[in-house]
């Protein structure tokens, strides 16, 4: 019975990755079509350009958390996929249940992440 909840765990796990995955993946390429849009506006008066340079920081700033997002995923994903999905990266013990459901993408446990810091 205890196997097979872990199981059904891990399934789950997985699936929300992936979907998180999409999710993120969705938003990365909105932010790259903003930022595509406004490099082409070139004719706009001096005060338009600095709020849109604005916008386009706090897009860029989006972006790079967005893909540091997705980068996290990956790995979660791809540990899951090399059967380490519930391992610490860090001292290769195992990452409490509770963790995981809380933080999908967690690779590591709540020891070595209160150290990271
Ligand atoms: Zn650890």
């Amino acid at each position: 019975m205890a196997t097979q909840d872990n199981k059904t765990a891990t399934q789950d796990r997985k699936a929300l990755l992936e979907g998180l995955r999409v999710e993120l993946q969705e938003r990365l390429q909105r932010y790259q079509d903003h930022q595509h849009r406004i490099s082409g506006a070139l004719d706009k008066d001096l005060e338009e350009q600095a709020t849109q340079a604005q916008n386009d920081e706090v897009v860029d700033q989006l972006e790079d958390e967005a893909s540091a997002e997705l980068a996290q995923v990956e790995r979660a994903l791809a540990r899951m996929a090399a059967q380490l999905g519930e391992c610490c990266e860090e001292c290769g013990g195992l990452i409490a249940p509770e963790r995981l459901k809380a933080l999908p993408y967690a690779t590591r446990c709540t020891g070595c992440t209160a150290l990271q810091k």
